[in-house]
């Protein structure tokens, strides 16, 4: 193992600096040579190689995004587009590669070990933490903290005014981090893709609770099935035309930031570990990290399986509503 090849791939998540500052020591500890691999899967297509070094990883560990860039290349999705981009892989006489990234990624990079025999490790770095096989992925600690941090902000403006907030959060697929944030910040209630939603219900639950109750909280994962917070707001306003109801879209802000001490350690232990597994032979795997150690899981299995929010949430925002509050 000479030369080992990384990249960041799909959407940016806080604390995929921190994981490739790790690649790169390791590997220079190893006396291996790490070699950046710019803009995802871009860079293989464009040959675009960095061949690193501790300088270029100074100071990186506590910055948001990604110094490699990273992309989502739909180019790369065509094996015949592929081949002259793999190629670029051989020339730089690349051994190994590590995919820092979501299962998408991990889709990529099992493509490029079938189709040039190298070993492939993938590092789980989303902040939807929807990947099989770890319990949690870079950086949906931070991601879940800035969005609780701006839940706080909007709950003084929506009990000064007695509104109620449907504040959408990030999550196509995954209603993970929708879940988790309803909880940490006391959110009245929380619509996900993974469960239906009533309109009808959630207007007469909203109503119940809101009487004489200063403000609510609604967190709406983007992909609900009801659509995203202003489209909502529109269905459940015919049914609550007395009520003040607002829409905030959380956006962007929630990727960027500097990555929670949790997501440093993470990522800084799943980079390290993804060396050490390539230099002792391992091949085609996840790093994970299930109840506080190390695992991996068989890349294909992680990208057929999803990760699911824990249901017995939904629950427990049951029981803590305010039941016909008077306040
Ligand atoms: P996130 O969910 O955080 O955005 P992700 O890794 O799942 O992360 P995707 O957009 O699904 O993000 O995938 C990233 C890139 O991986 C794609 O743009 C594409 O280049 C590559 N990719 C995805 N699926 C495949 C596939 N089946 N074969 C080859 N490459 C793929």
């Amino acid at each position: 193992m000479k030369r080992i090849a990384f990249l960041t791939s799909g959407g940016d998540s806080p604390g995929m600096n921190a994981c490739i500052r790790a690649i790169v020591k390791n590997c220079l500890h190893q006396d291996i040579q790490p070699v950046g691999i710019r803009d995802g899967f871009n860079g293989i297509m464009h040959g675009d190689f960095w061949e690193m070094t501790y300088d270029d990883v100074n100071n990186i560990i506590q910055s948001g995004g990604t110094i490699l860039g990273t992309a989502r290349s739909e180019d790369f999705k065509d094996a015949e587009k592929r081949k002259k981009g793999l190629t670029y892989l051989l020339k730089n006489k690349i051994d190994a590669l590590i995919v820092i990234g979501g299962d998408g990624s991990f889709a990529g990079a099992n493509a490029i070990s079938n189709e040039i025999g190298i070993p492939v490790i993938g590092v789980p770095a989303t902040i939807d933490n929807d990947i099989y096989g770890t319990d949690q992925t870079v950086g949906f600690d931070t991601a879940l903290n800035t969005v609780v941090e701006a839940v706080d902000k909007i709950r003084d403006t929506a009990s000064s005014h007695k509104r109620i907030f449907f504040v959408e959060v990030m999550g196509r697929d995954s209603g993970y981090l929708a879940l988790k944030s309803a909880v940490a910040s006391g959110a009245e209630m929380v619509l996900i893709p993974e469960e239906e939603t009533n309109i009808e219900k959630l207007a007469i639950q909203l109503k119940n609770q809101n009487q004489g109750k200063r403000g609510s909280i609604v967190i709406v994962a983007e992909g609900d099935d009801a659509g995203g917070s202003m489209d909502i707001i529109g269905k459940v306003k015919p049914h609550m035309e007395d009520f003040d109801l607002r829409a905030t879209v959380l956006g962007h802000i929630q990727r960027g930031g500097r990555p929670s001490a949790y997501d440093r350690i993470l990522a800084t232990t799943m980079g390290a570990e993804a060396v050490d597994i390539l230099i002792a032979g391992k091949k085609n795997v996840m790093v994970g990290h299930v109840a506080g150690k190390i695992k991996y899981v068989d890349l294909i299995q992680g990208i057929k399986l999803h990760a699911l929010p824990d249901k017995g949430k939904l629950d427990l925002l049951d029981k803590l509503r305010t039941k016909n509050s008077s306040k």
